[in-house]
């Protein structure tokens, strides 16, 4: 596809039309009379308060605290634009306010915070625990944000979600098992290479250990090739990308790639070659998600061999594209609504389990006209389902709560049946 020539101004036109930007604040409660305001604000007002002084717990239920997200950034990594700093950052965070509200009702106070020193963000994202029933760290760059997130997680008391990292890694997750299941392999049987070991590849590498791959068998490689034994012990690799290069041989992105069931590529356009792709095992599974420009191309990989290659990557022009808006707006509905104190590893792989499940369901007929008819049916073309099918609400969210409950983190106890018809209400 080549570039959408009247996107840019439609852009500009789209957020400059009046009123600027794309959210604002709404009321919830009466305000016609000079009584509902002496009930929203002073003197009524202070009775809450002093509920809540007395019950911290009462700010979920005297405030909007519980329906409440902080989209927080430093601008430091946005999209592909790189370190843009906090302000220019803004329309990106109100967008994902815009998902958050449309996908799962959720209300979002977009944060840009003009700060590149960590202990300094991490002091100002955790001293806004009381505003928010949770944090979605979003676009910071790495390495900072695998120790702003670790802090952010112990220091407080609600979910603390660094999308950029777990997103990724739950979707692309959910396609792995779909994957899996229509080439008939097993997760634990896998050996999985991975194209790039910044913040994307290492979390992904992390999350399919979790669900079942053994970590010795994946193998990731960045810009110097395999992340080995040798380069870790000359202290060359992060502490997070460490653990994946215990007892690893040195090599090349194409000694990786050689024999592997699954390529995930988290790095640069057009680094993987033909070649590469038919020196993998049968029937492979190729997640190219570098944006704009994959890896190696969709038909470039189906054409590489005659067996079935399953292909997904990020862009919305070809089958099966990784979007993480599958998933953060769904994980928050379910962990705010029993109240977790946080999003832990059995939420997240709950949350691609029941993504992998639903594709394997029949598609509603509105869903497949939203997709403009093309086929939506269970199969190497169709491994994830589709953003905006509304039973993923229905499906997502349960299964997080539930997985929190289950987990020991949420302070609510739900009726699950109960609190799927109200979703679907
Ligand atoms: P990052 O932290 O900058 O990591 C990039 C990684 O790619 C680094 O490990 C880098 O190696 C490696 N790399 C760069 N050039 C390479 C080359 N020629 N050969 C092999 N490895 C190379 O970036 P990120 O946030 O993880 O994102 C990586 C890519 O994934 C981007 O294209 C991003 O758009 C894409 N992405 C897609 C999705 C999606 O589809 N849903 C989600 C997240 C990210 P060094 O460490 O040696 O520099
Ligand atoms: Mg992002």
């Amino acid at each position: 596809m080549g570039p959408d020539m009247g996107l840019d101004e439609d852009a500009l036109d789209y957020h400059e039309r009046e009123p600027p930007g794309k959210v604002a604040i709404a009321t919830t409660k009466p305000t016609n009379t000079q009584r509902d305001l002496s009930l929203a604000y002073s003197p009524g007002v202070a009775v809450p308060c002093r509920e809540i002084d007395a019950n911290p717990a009462d700010a979920y239920k005297y405030t909007a605290k519980g329906n409440l997200v902080g989209v927080v950034s430093n601008g430091s990594a946005v999209l592909g634009l790189g370190d843009i700093g906090a302000q220019a950052s803004k329309p990106v965070m109100e967008g994902k306010g815009v998902l958050f509200k449309r996908f799962a009702d959720i209300d979002v106070f977009d944060i840009e915070l003009d700060q590149d020193d960590t202990d300094a963000f991490v002091q100002s994202v955790a001293a806004m625990e009381p505003t928010f029933g949770g944090v979605n760290l979003e676009d910071i760059k790495a390495p900072e944000c695998f120790e702003i997130e670790e802090r952010l997680r112990e220091e407080m008391d609600i979910p603390v979600f660094h999308d950029d990292q777990h997103g990724t890694a739950i979707i692309s997750g959910a396609g792995l098992l779909n994957a899996l299941d229509i080439v008939g392999k097993d997760v634990e049987d896998i050996e999985v290479a991975f194209s790039g070991a910044g913040a994307a590849a290492v979390s992904c590498a992390k999350f399919y250990a979790s669900l079942g791959v053994p970590r010795e068998q994946i193998t990731m490689c960045d810009i110097d090739g395999v992340l080995s034994q040798e380069r870790a012990d000359a202290g060359d690799l992060s502490r997070h990308a460490e653990p994946f290069a215990q007892g690893v041989e040195p090599g090349d992105l194409a000694d990786a790639i050689e024999g592997a069931d699954v390529l995930v590529g988290l790095s640069v356009g057009g680094i993987v070659s033909q070649e590469m792709i038919r020196s993998m095992a049968d029937e492979p599974i190729v997640f190219a998600m570098a944006n704009p420009d994959p890896e190696i191309g969709y038909e470039e990989a189906k054409a590489a061999r005659d067996d079935r290659v399953i292909m997904a990557t990020g862009r919305s022009d070809y089958p099966n594209m990784v979007n993480n808006v599958l998933g953060f707006p769904f994980i928050f509905r379910g962990a705010l609504d029993v109240r977790a104190t946080e999003i832990n590893e059995d939420m997240k792989v709950a949350a691609a389990e029941a993504l992998a499940e639903l594709a394997r369901e029949d598609v509603p007929d509105q869903v497949v006209k939203a997709y403009g008819d093309q086929p939506l049916q269970f199969g190497p073309e169709y491994i994830l389902p589709k953003p905006l099918d509304p039973r993923v609400l229905f499906e997502v969210a349960p299964a997080v709560a539930d997985a929190a409950m289950a987990s020991g983190v949420a302070r609510e106890s739900l009726d699950l049946a109960a609190y799927r018809e109200r979703l679907e209400a």
